[in-house]
Protein backbone atom coordinates (compact mmCIF):
# COMPACT_ATOMS: atom_id res chain seq x y z
CA UNK A 1 0.00 0.00 0.00
CA UNK A 2 1.07 3.60 -0.95
CA UNK A 3 0.05 6.73 1.20
CA UNK A 4 -2.25 8.60 -0.65
CA UNK A 5 -1.14 11.83 0.04
CA UNK A 6 2.60 11.08 -1.43
CA UNK A 7 3.07 7.51 -2.39
CA UNK A 8 5.30 6.26 0.26
CA UNK A 9 5.19 2.55 1.33
CA UNK A 10 2.27 2.87 4.26
CA UNK A 11 0.44 0.17 5.78
CA UNK A 12 -2.87 2.31 5.12
CA UNK A 13 -4.29 5.52 4.49
CA UNK A 14 -1.83 8.43 5.02
CA UNK A 15 1.77 8.56 6.35
CA UNK A 16 2.56 10.41 9.50
CA UNK A 17 4.09 13.37 7.59
CA UNK A 18 0.83 14.21 5.51
CA UNK A 19 -1.50 13.58 8.32
CA UNK A 20 0.72 16.40 10.05
CA UNK A 21 0.50 18.76 6.77
CA UNK A 22 -3.65 17.78 6.08
CA UNK A 23 -5.11 16.46 8.82
CA UNK A 24 -3.66 17.82 11.69
CA UNK A 25 -1.96 14.58 12.59
CA UNK A 26 -5.46 12.86 13.07
CA UNK A 27 -5.61 9.27 11.63
CA UNK A 28 -8.06 10.27 8.89
CA UNK A 29 -9.56 7.30 7.19
CA UNK A 30 -9.14 7.91 3.29
CA UNK A 31 -12.56 6.27 2.34
CA UNK A 32 -15.46 9.42 2.63
CA UNK A 33 -18.53 8.47 5.02
CA UNK A 34 -20.66 10.34 2.43
CA UNK A 35 -21.54 8.87 -0.95
CA UNK A 36 -20.21 10.45 -4.36
CA UNK A 37 -22.60 13.11 -6.24
CA UNK A 38 -24.86 11.82 -8.35
CA UNK A 39 -26.05 12.48 -11.66
CA UNK A 40 -29.23 13.62 -10.34
CA UNK A 41 -28.08 16.16 -8.13
CA UNK A 42 -26.52 17.36 -11.04
CA UNK A 43 -29.35 18.34 -13.46
CA UNK A 44 -28.47 19.24 -17.45
CA UNK A 45 -24.86 20.28 -15.66
CA UNK A 46 -22.68 21.61 -17.86
CA UNK A 47 -23.20 19.08 -20.68
CA UNK A 48 -24.34 21.27 -22.88
CA UNK A 49 -22.31 24.33 -22.31
CA UNK A 50 -19.28 25.40 -24.40
CA UNK A 51 -16.05 24.14 -22.96
CA UNK A 52 -12.82 25.67 -22.65
CA UNK A 53 -11.23 24.27 -20.00
CA UNK A 54 -10.95 21.64 -17.25
CA UNK A 55 -11.21 24.18 -14.67
CA UNK A 56 -14.87 25.35 -16.16
CA UNK A 57 -16.21 21.94 -15.15
CA UNK A 58 -14.74 20.82 -12.19
CA UNK A 59 -17.56 20.57 -9.38
CA UNK A 60 -15.93 21.81 -5.97
CA UNK A 61 -17.04 20.85 -2.50
CA UNK A 62 -16.41 22.32 1.21
CA UNK A 63 -15.26 19.70 3.74
CA UNK A 64 -14.30 20.67 7.47
CA UNK A 65 -12.65 17.55 10.03
CA UNK A 66 -14.85 16.64 12.44
CA UNK A 67 -13.27 14.61 14.77
CA UNK A 68 -11.31 11.93 12.63
CA UNK A 69 -14.06 12.40 9.99
CA UNK A 70 -14.29 14.27 6.54
CA UNK A 71 -17.38 15.96 6.37
CA UNK A 72 -19.60 18.23 3.49
CA UNK A 73 -19.73 21.68 5.23
CA UNK A 74 -21.80 24.85 3.91
CA UNK A 75 -19.63 27.32 6.51
CA UNK A 76 -15.90 27.07 7.14
CA UNK A 77 -14.73 24.64 5.20
CA UNK A 78 -11.11 23.73 5.23
CA UNK A 79 -10.86 21.46 2.14
CA UNK A 80 -11.81 21.47 -1.31
CA UNK A 81 -13.24 17.95 -2.78
CA UNK A 82 -12.81 17.73 -6.45
CA UNK A 83 -14.94 14.52 -7.41
CA UNK A 84 -14.52 13.48 -11.33
CA UNK A 85 -15.92 15.87 -13.09
CA UNK A 86 -19.44 14.80 -14.12
CA UNK A 87 -19.08 15.36 -18.44
CA UNK A 88 -18.97 12.62 -20.58
CA UNK A 89 -16.49 14.80 -23.39
CA UNK A 90 -13.20 14.79 -21.20
CA UNK A 91 -11.29 12.29 -22.28
CA UNK A 92 -10.48 9.27 -19.68
CA UNK A 93 -12.23 11.28 -17.14
CA UNK A 94 -12.14 9.06 -14.37
CA UNK A 95 -8.55 9.88 -14.14
CA UNK A 96 -8.81 13.49 -13.27
CA UNK A 97 -8.40 13.74 -9.77
CA UNK A 98 -5.35 11.36 -9.77
CA UNK A 99 -4.02 12.98 -12.76
CA UNK A 100 -4.07 16.37 -10.52
CA UNK A 101 -2.74 14.52 -7.60
CA UNK A 102 0.09 13.50 -9.20
CA UNK A 103 1.01 16.44 -10.84
CA UNK A 104 0.37 18.37 -7.36
CA UNK A 105 2.99 15.92 -5.75
CA UNK A 106 5.68 16.23 -8.75
CA UNK A 107 5.36 19.95 -8.35
CA UNK A 108 6.31 19.57 -4.57
CA UNK A 109 8.62 16.99 -4.27
CA UNK A 110 10.23 16.89 -7.37
CA UNK A 111 10.71 20.66 -8.06
CA UNK A 112 10.14 22.13 -4.35
CA UNK A 113 7.37 24.03 -5.52
CA UNK A 114 5.13 25.36 -2.97
CA UNK A 115 1.73 24.52 -3.77
CA UNK A 116 -1.11 23.87 -1.98
CA UNK A 117 -1.46 20.41 0.80
CA UNK A 118 -3.52 17.78 -1.22
CA UNK A 119 -4.67 13.64 -1.54
CA UNK A 120 -7.01 11.66 -3.14
CA UNK A 121 -9.69 10.50 -1.26
CA UNK A 122 -12.25 7.88 -1.98
CA UNK A 123 -16.09 7.65 -1.82
CA UNK A 124 -17.56 4.39 -0.41
CA UNK A 125 -17.91 3.07 -4.20
CA UNK A 126 -14.58 3.47 -5.03
CA UNK A 127 -14.55 6.10 -7.24
CA UNK A 128 -11.59 8.58 -6.47
CA UNK A 129 -11.40 12.82 -5.36
CA UNK A 130 -8.94 14.80 -5.06
CA UNK A 131 -8.94 17.15 -2.00
CA UNK A 132 -7.13 19.81 -1.51
CA UNK A 133 -6.23 22.08 1.86
CA UNK A 134 -7.06 25.72 1.98
CA UNK A 135 -4.37 27.86 2.02
CA UNK A 136 -6.11 31.49 2.56
CA UNK A 137 -6.81 30.64 6.04
CA UNK A 138 -5.22 32.02 8.97
CA UNK A 139 -4.78 30.21 11.98
CA UNK A 140 -6.83 32.11 14.41
CA UNK A 141 -9.88 32.42 12.17
CA UNK A 142 -10.73 34.47 9.10
CA UNK A 143 -9.29 35.07 5.64
CA UNK A 144 -6.14 36.54 4.28
CA UNK A 145 -7.08 38.98 1.77
CA UNK A 146 -6.05 37.07 -2.10
CA UNK A 147 -6.44 38.24 -5.44
CA UNK A 148 -6.19 36.27 -8.96
CA UNK A 149 -4.56 38.04 -11.76
CA UNK A 150 -7.85 38.30 -13.72
CA UNK A 151 -8.92 40.41 -10.47
CA UNK A 152 -5.54 42.31 -10.75
CA UNK A 153 -6.13 43.24 -14.23
CA UNK A 154 -9.80 44.49 -13.88
CA UNK A 155 -10.62 41.62 -16.34
CA UNK A 156 -13.92 39.81 -16.04
CA UNK A 157 -16.22 38.25 -18.06
CA UNK A 158 -18.52 41.71 -18.64
CA UNK A 159 -15.05 43.58 -19.64
CA UNK A 160 -13.53 41.20 -21.43
CA UNK A 161 -15.90 39.11 -22.68
CA UNK A 162 -15.77 34.86 -21.97
CA UNK A 163 -12.76 34.31 -22.44
CA UNK A 164 -11.45 36.57 -19.95
CA UNK A 165 -9.11 33.88 -17.84
CA UNK A 166 -7.22 33.88 -21.18
CA UNK A 167 -6.61 37.25 -22.21
CA UNK A 168 -2.96 38.06 -21.44
CA UNK A 169 0.62 37.37 -20.89
CA UNK A 170 2.59 35.44 -18.63
CA UNK A 171 5.13 38.32 -19.33
CA UNK A 172 2.57 40.37 -18.11
CA UNK A 173 1.70 39.33 -15.14
CA UNK A 174 5.62 39.01 -13.95
CA UNK A 175 5.18 42.89 -14.28
CA UNK A 176 2.19 42.94 -11.75
CA UNK A 177 4.26 40.93 -9.72
CA UNK A 178 7.15 42.83 -9.56
CA UNK A 179 4.59 45.75 -8.96
CA UNK A 180 2.73 44.40 -6.00
CA UNK A 181 5.42 41.89 -4.51
CA UNK A 182 8.09 43.48 -2.19
CA UNK A 183 10.51 40.78 -2.86
CA UNK A 184 10.04 40.47 -6.18
CA UNK A 185 12.88 38.58 -7.40
CA UNK A 186 12.14 35.15 -5.77
CA UNK A 187 8.93 35.26 -6.63
CA UNK A 188 9.62 36.31 -10.29
CA UNK A 189 11.82 32.80 -10.31
CA UNK A 190 9.10 31.09 -8.71
CA UNK A 191 6.57 32.48 -11.57
CA UNK A 192 8.48 32.00 -13.55
CA UNK A 193 9.77 28.36 -12.30
CA UNK A 194 5.89 27.68 -12.61
CA UNK A 195 5.67 28.59 -15.91
CA UNK A 196 8.04 26.48 -17.12
CA UNK A 197 6.45 23.46 -15.00
CA UNK A 198 3.21 23.92 -16.62
CA UNK A 199 4.77 23.76 -19.82
CA UNK A 200 6.55 20.78 -19.41
CA UNK A 201 3.52 18.97 -17.71
CA UNK A 202 1.27 19.69 -20.65
CA UNK A 203 -1.17 22.06 -18.63
CA UNK A 204 -2.72 24.37 -21.09
CA UNK A 205 -5.10 25.47 -18.06
CA UNK A 206 -2.54 27.67 -16.53
CA UNK A 207 -5.00 31.16 -16.92
CA UNK A 208 -5.12 34.30 -14.92
CA UNK A 209 -7.20 32.62 -12.14
CA UNK A 210 -4.83 30.26 -11.78
CA UNK A 211 -2.47 32.54 -10.25
CA UNK A 212 -2.95 34.58 -7.10
CA UNK A 213 -1.48 37.04 -4.69
CA UNK A 214 -1.83 37.16 -0.84
CA UNK A 215 -2.04 39.76 1.60
CA UNK A 216 0.45 39.46 4.37
CA UNK A 217 -0.09 40.83 8.04
CA UNK A 218 2.67 43.09 7.20
CA UNK A 219 0.75 44.17 4.14
CA UNK A 220 2.75 42.81 1.65
CA UNK A 221 2.31 40.91 -1.21
CA UNK A 222 3.01 37.26 -1.82
CA UNK A 223 2.49 34.84 -4.67
CA UNK A 224 0.08 31.87 -3.00
CA UNK A 225 0.92 28.45 -3.20
CA UNK A 226 0.52 26.77 -6.67
CA UNK A 227 -2.36 25.15 -7.16
CA UNK A 228 -5.01 23.10 -9.81
CA UNK A 229 -1.84 21.82 -11.98
CA UNK A 230 -2.70 18.92 -14.09
CA UNK A 231 -1.64 17.46 -17.12
CA UNK A 232 -4.78 18.80 -19.27
CA UNK A 233 -3.98 17.43 -22.49
CA UNK A 234 -5.05 13.51 -21.31
CA UNK A 235 -8.14 14.72 -21.19
CA UNK A 236 -9.17 17.45 -23.93
CA UNK A 237 -7.80 17.77 -27.56
CA UNK A 238 -6.41 20.04 -29.78
CA UNK A 239 -6.30 22.95 -26.86
CA UNK A 240 -3.13 24.99 -27.19
CA UNK A 241 0.18 24.17 -25.28
CA UNK A 242 0.04 27.23 -22.69
CA UNK A 243 -3.30 28.86 -21.78
CA UNK A 244 -1.51 32.50 -21.90
CA UNK A 245 0.71 33.98 -24.58
CA UNK A 246 4.49 34.38 -22.63
CA UNK A 247 5.02 37.38 -23.95
CA UNK A 248 4.34 40.28 -25.94
CA UNK A 249 5.47 39.55 -29.85
CA UNK A 250 5.74 35.77 -29.74
CA UNK A 251 4.32 35.48 -33.29
CA UNK A 252 8.12 37.27 -34.42
CA UNK A 253 9.72 34.12 -32.05
CA UNK A 254 12.16 32.41 -35.20
CA UNK A 255 12.09 29.05 -33.05
CA UNK A 256 8.03 29.22 -32.64
CA UNK A 257 7.65 30.72 -36.48
CA UNK A 258 10.35 27.63 -37.56
CA UNK A 259 8.21 24.74 -34.99
CA UNK A 260 5.20 25.90 -34.12
CA UNK A 261 5.36 25.78 -30.09
CA UNK A 262 7.53 27.74 -28.12
CA UNK A 263 11.34 26.20 -27.16
CA UNK A 264 13.99 26.87 -24.82
CA UNK A 265 14.67 30.26 -26.22
CA UNK A 266 11.28 31.55 -25.79
CA UNK A 267 11.48 30.91 -22.30
CA UNK A 268 14.61 32.71 -21.99
CA UNK A 269 13.35 35.64 -23.76
CA UNK A 270 10.12 35.19 -21.25
CA UNK A 271 12.88 35.45 -18.17
CA UNK A 272 15.08 38.01 -19.91
CA UNK A 273 11.98 40.02 -19.62
CA UNK A 274 10.88 40.04 -16.40
CA UNK A 275 14.46 40.66 -15.49
CA UNK A 276 15.91 36.72 -13.82
CA UNK A 277 19.70 36.70 -14.14
CA UNK A 278 20.78 34.34 -16.62
CA UNK A 279 23.03 32.10 -14.28
CA UNK A 280 19.48 31.77 -12.12
CA UNK A 281 17.01 31.10 -15.26
CA UNK A 282 18.83 28.92 -16.81
CA UNK A 283 19.77 26.55 -13.79
CA UNK A 284 15.73 26.39 -13.40
CA UNK A 285 15.15 25.32 -17.07
CA UNK A 286 17.98 22.77 -16.55
CA UNK A 287 16.73 21.43 -13.42
CA UNK A 288 13.87 19.63 -15.16
CA UNK A 289 16.32 18.10 -17.65
CA UNK A 290 18.04 16.60 -14.67
CA UNK A 291 14.84 15.33 -12.79
CA UNK A 292 13.70 13.58 -15.89
CA UNK A 293 14.32 10.32 -13.79
CA UNK A 294 12.30 11.05 -10.86
CA UNK A 295 9.44 12.39 -12.64
CA UNK A 296 9.43 8.92 -14.45
CA UNK A 297 9.67 7.51 -10.91
CA UNK A 298 6.93 9.41 -9.78
CA UNK A 299 4.92 8.86 -12.65
CA UNK A 300 5.33 5.27 -12.20
CA UNK A 301 3.88 5.24 -8.41
CA UNK A 302 1.32 7.31 -9.64
CA UNK A 303 -2.50 5.79 -8.49
CA UNK A 304 -3.03 6.33 -12.71
CA UNK A 305 -4.02 3.17 -14.56
CA UNK A 306 -0.85 1.81 -16.58
CA UNK A 307 -2.34 3.59 -19.86
CA UNK A 308 -2.56 6.74 -18.38
CA UNK A 309 0.71 6.51 -17.13
CA UNK A 310 2.22 6.13 -20.47
CA UNK A 311 0.40 8.95 -22.05
CA UNK A 312 1.89 11.07 -18.86
CA UNK A 313 5.56 10.06 -19.52
CA UNK A 314 5.11 10.34 -23.67
CA UNK A 315 3.79 13.57 -22.78
CA UNK A 316 6.30 14.80 -20.28
CA UNK A 317 9.20 14.07 -22.84
CA UNK A 318 8.04 15.29 -25.85
CA UNK A 319 7.73 18.39 -23.84
CA UNK A 320 11.17 17.97 -22.32
CA UNK A 321 12.51 17.45 -25.81
CA UNK A 322 11.07 21.43 -26.39
CA UNK A 323 13.61 22.75 -23.75
CA UNK A 324 16.68 21.23 -24.63
ZN1 LIG B 1 2.36 10.66 2.83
Amino acid sequence: MQCKGCYKKEEQGYCLKCRKKLFEKLRVQPVLSFPAPVASNLNNYKEHTKLLSISGVQLKYSLFLREKELALTNTDGHFILKPIPPVAHLKHVESVPENEHLTMQIASQVFGIRTAENAIVYFPDGTPAYITKRFDLRPEGGKYQQEDFAQLTNRSNESHGEYFKYDGTYEEMGQLIKKYVAAAMPALETFFNLVVFNYIFSNSDAHLKNFSLMRLDSGEYTLTPAYDLMCTQIHTVNESDTALDLYQGWMESPYYSQYGYYGRVDFEELAKRLSLQEMRYKRIIEMFNQKQDLVLQMIESSFLKEELKLMYKNHFLERLSRIQ
